[in-house]
């Protein structure tokens, strides 16, 4: 078997590949001699120069698994890959702790200014004066994002004497407990901390997330350190709030724009820069080389590897027997994250009617898993891992069969529990996967666009005042159902609108008298 290594890696991974396969070092290769040569190849690993595109993983027809030897794979076309059978792995934790301690660096930089100090030496100033600094020590420290870096940092911050707070709605108080750490919502942690670190995914949520009305609440010459993602601090707001003298300075490992061009935070003292190497260090490229050696060797000696990206091969015809429902619960997933409120503890899935009888449940679960927990992490959840980082996460899962369907052939009903509310919905696939009943009331929901969902207490007017609340807003009811247990009791609407319904709007709603909660969901 014959591996290439196409970007340059460290050598004890190199080692270990040499253990299983006859290994080629290309380091140098172009886009064309890739596409050329890799037909002789079983496995090939890259960094992030060499690009392994849709092209390449076709004219590879040996190819049984693709490594990036580091977190990201933007460099690797994991669709095409996953349509060929093709693995993809990575090393998602190879650069936790050199991120984590890039931090910490940026931190006491900040901190003590560090670089403005070692500026002005070197310039032949000698001026003590101007460097008073800030002790760590008793201060608070804000971790926005406690996933593999979060905690990292937090185990360090807390031997420099820090106070611990945490900002992440996904995380179980168990986890938190367990790390000593302190949960609160993200604007009581800006409130209270000293120090704000950012270690969240980049995503549509987290786009922004730290903008001018978070840096206004921020307590006065609070510091902020970004080691995450650029976009995720709003980069103009950031330069105001610094030169309003409102916040006492930012660290910055990334940027929206890589590298920063004309950006006006590059004039300011109190700002300390990096140019995107939280993961630079010789270990982590030791660490992620040796990481992703081990899988590529397990794969091609036919074992199992332990961080694969994309999904397994299911035979054709177990496929389209299940393809249905997993359309179905990719819906049924995007409509419970979007409802939990905090972090998901529980999903109870319930294979009624003629799918109790199918095996294979295990993979339909799979696909619910990774739809709830896509949207809120930084690497791609899949087939393959999606139980094992559901479990890593404390989500307890389980999974029924029942023969009543509730008077159609096939149901799936899945409950949720979350830290705040508890949400069931049921499903059938007929033509298109439909939602039919949420919680206790019976709906006819297409699974498309937006939807508005109400509860609130079965009186006159309060269906009118909701519909022209979101007039007001330009917010028009294609479609509506309403549920009730009892007459002047609970009762729930369903809306489908035409448009987007912002979270001020479903905040305003929820204020209304007699309306109990609101939430607003994109399918
Ligand atoms: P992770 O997936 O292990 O953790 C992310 C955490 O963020 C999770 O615990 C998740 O629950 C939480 N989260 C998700 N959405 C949230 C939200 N809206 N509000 C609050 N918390 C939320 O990821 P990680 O490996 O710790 O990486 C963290 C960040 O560091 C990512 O953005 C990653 O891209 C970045 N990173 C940067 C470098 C660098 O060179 N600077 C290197 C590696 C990783």
């Amino acid at each position: 078997m014959k591996v290439l290594i196409a970007d340059q890696i460290n050598e004890k991974g190199i080692e270990e590949l040499k253990e299983v396969a006859e290994v080629v070092v290309h380091t140098s290769i172009t886009p064309e001699e890739l596409v050329n040569d890799i037909n002789d190849f079983e496995a090939i690993v890259v960094r992030s120069r060499t690009k392994v595109t849709r092209e390449v993983i076709e004219a590879a027809p040996k190819l049984r698994i693709i490594a990036r030897a580091g977190v990201g794979v933007d460099n690797v076309d994991v669709e095409a890959a996953t349509e060929r059978g093709v693995m993809v792995v990575n090393a998602p934790e190879s650069t936790s702790i050199t991120v984590a301690e890039h931090a910490m660096g940026l931190m006491l930089s900040l901190a003590r200014k560090i670089s403005l100090a070692d500026k002005s030496v070197k310039e032949g100033k000698w001026d003590k004066s101007a460097f008073m600094g800030m002790e760590l020590n008793g201060k608070t420290l804000g971790i926005v994002g406690m996933g593999r870096i979060g905690s990292q940092v937090a185990s360090r911050c807390k031997a420099f004497g820090m106070d611990l707070m945490v900002y992440d709605p996904y995380i179980t108080p168990e986890a938190a407990a367990e790390i000593g750490v302190e949960v609160m919502d993200l604007y009581g942690l800006l409130r209270v901390a000293d120090v704000i670190t950012i270690h969240v995914p980049l995503t549509p949520e987290t786009k922004h997330l730290i903008a001018k009305e978070e840096m206004e609440i921020m307590k006065d010459n609070a510091f902020i350190i970004n080691c995450a993602r650029g976009g995720i601090i709003n980069e103009e707001d950031l330069y105001q709030a610094i030169l309003d003298g409102k916040i006492g300075g930012a660290a910055l490992d990334v940027f929206e724009q890589e590298p920063p061009k004309d950006n006006p935070l590059l004039t300011l003292d109190n700002v300390v820069f990096t140019p995107h190497i939280g993961a630079s260090t010789r270990e982590a490229q030791r660490d992620a080389a040796i990481i992703v050696a081990k899988d590529v060797k397990e794969v091609l000696k036919g074992g199992s590897p332990k961080n694969v990206l994309n999904m397994p091969v299911i035979d054709p015809k177990t496929f389209q027997q299940i393809k249905p429902y997993l359309s179905l619960v990719e819906k049924l997933g995007k409509f419970l994250i979007q409802t939990a409120e905090g972090n998901i503890n529980e999903l109870e899935v319930t294979y009624c009617g003629e799918l109790a009888k199918m095996s294979n449940h295990d993979i339909i679960t799979r696909i619910l898993l990774q739809e709830v927990l896509n949207p809120i992490l930084t690497e791609p959840v899949n087939l393959v891992n999606a139980a094992t980082v559901a479990q890593n996460r404390g989500i307890i899962i389980t999974e029924g069969k029942r023969s009543d369907a509730g008077g159609y052939k096939n149901l799936i009903k899945v409950d949720m529990k979350a830290d705040a509310n508890q949400v069931s919905v049921e499903g059938v696939f007929s033509r298109e996967p439909k939602i039919v009943m949420i919680n206790d009331y019976n709906v006819d929901v297409e699974t498309k666009g937006t939807m508005l969902i109400a509860k609130y207490k079965d009186i006159p007017g309060i269906i009118g005042f909701i519909g022209t609340k979101l007039g007001e807003h330009g917010i028009n009811i294609a479609k509506m159902q309403v549920g009730r247990q009892e007459p002047g009791g609970e009762a729930v609407m369903v809306l489908k609108v035409d448009q987007n319904v912002p979270h001020d709007v479903v905040a305003e709603l929820k204020k209304m008298i007699h309306v109990y909660d609101a939430v607003a969901v994109n399918l």
